[in-house]
């Protein structure tokens, strides 16, 4: 029986699955948006601990801040407020304000690292996706240890690099650019498309044509692009099925890849359409009802719509 003590809760390993399980009893008592209840992260009823950084306002006192989250999954675990706005949502947002919350996340995935075997990023919409307060907010924990889906994707990276002599994401993209069908946004810089395996309906990645393994060294272009492209991404999976709950995580290289030359970073878009059932539980196989090709078909038609509005 191995145990690792950790900030608030423990973790434990299961040797059936070789992976970790994370105790967290102190995130049962954390908030939940309740009608009427001052917001813990609107200016004027902040209720958080001490601010940990901050991008200035032109006029406000923060366009986007980091906190420590009070109900942590781990003593490096903060949220980024997004904006000041209760109200605003990356779909909405422009072009500039979703690109400061991308170099939030850059930003603070540097300062927890140090202490870290790997930090997350993500972000929660809905409530089919684990949100718990409504102002628009997203998370970055450093955890203490790499889990089995990143030992494993790590391994199948470095053995197609070893064997193929070429990176598999940019193998993966490449499939996706000369197919097309896939292919749900791109230009110059960026591209959006639906993986040929999906893990969820609608499952989007986002990631620039020659991606660093290190989404905290993406230059001031790669943001405002990855921005651009993310937010078109959102707006037309609103318009095809209405506000859906989704994911969002950062896949990035852990501590200790950063300069890894068979990684890539990316942005990975899960929508919460499906319950995962028996199946799935049986055999770790996602089950989805909506092919990428369809997906994306749908969603370049909308994408394309919106740019030429
Ligand atoms: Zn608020």
């Amino acid at each position: 029986m191995t145990t690792q003590a950790w900030h608030g809760g423990e973790l434990r390993w299961n040797a059936e699955t070789e992976d970790w399980t994370v105790l967290a009893p102190g995130r049962r008592t954390r908030p939940h948006s309740a009608a009427g209840a001052a917001c813990p992260f609107c200016p004027g009823t902040e209720d958080t601990p001490p601010e940990t950084w901050r991008l200035p306002g032109d006029g406000s006192p923060w366009r986007v801040r980091a906190v420590p989250n009070r109900y942590a999954l781990s003593d490096k675990h903060e949220i980024v407020i997004e904006s000041p706005r209760h109200g605003w949502d990356l779909a909405t947002g422009t072009e500039a304000e979703v690109a400061d919350v991308l170099s939030a996340w850059q930003h603070r995935h540097r300062a927890l690292r140090p202490a870290a075997a790997q930090v997350v990023v993500f972000r929660n919409h809905g409530l089919a996706a684990g949100i718990s307060l409504a102002h628009p907010h997203s998370q970055v924990a450093g955890l203490p240890v790499l889990s089995a889906g990143t030992r494993r994707e790590l391994e199948s990276a470095r053995v197609h690099h070893r064997d193929h002599g070429r990176r598999l994401a940019d193998e993966q993209l490449e499939a996706a650019l000369s197919e097309g069908k896939r292919v749900v946004f791109a230009d110059d810089h960026v591209v959006a498309y639906t993986p040929f395996a999906p893990i969820a309906a609608y499952e989007v990645r986002i990631l620039p044509h020659r991606a660093r393994p290190d989404f905290a060294t993406a230059n001031t272009e790669e943001i405002h692009a990855t921005a651009r492209c993310l937010r078109a991404v959102l707006a037309a999976l609103r318009a095809e099925l209405g506000d859906p709950a989704y994911n969002i995580v950062v896949r990035t290289a852990p501590g200790g890849y950063e300069t890894a030359p068979f990684l890539a970073w990316s942005l990975q878009l899960v929508p919460r359409l499906e319950i995962p059932a028996g199946l799935e539980l049986a055999t770790d196989v996602p089950v989805t009802t909506v092919s990428p090709e369809h997906a994306a078909a749908r969603l370049r038609t909308l994408v394309g719509s919106a740019e030429a509005r």
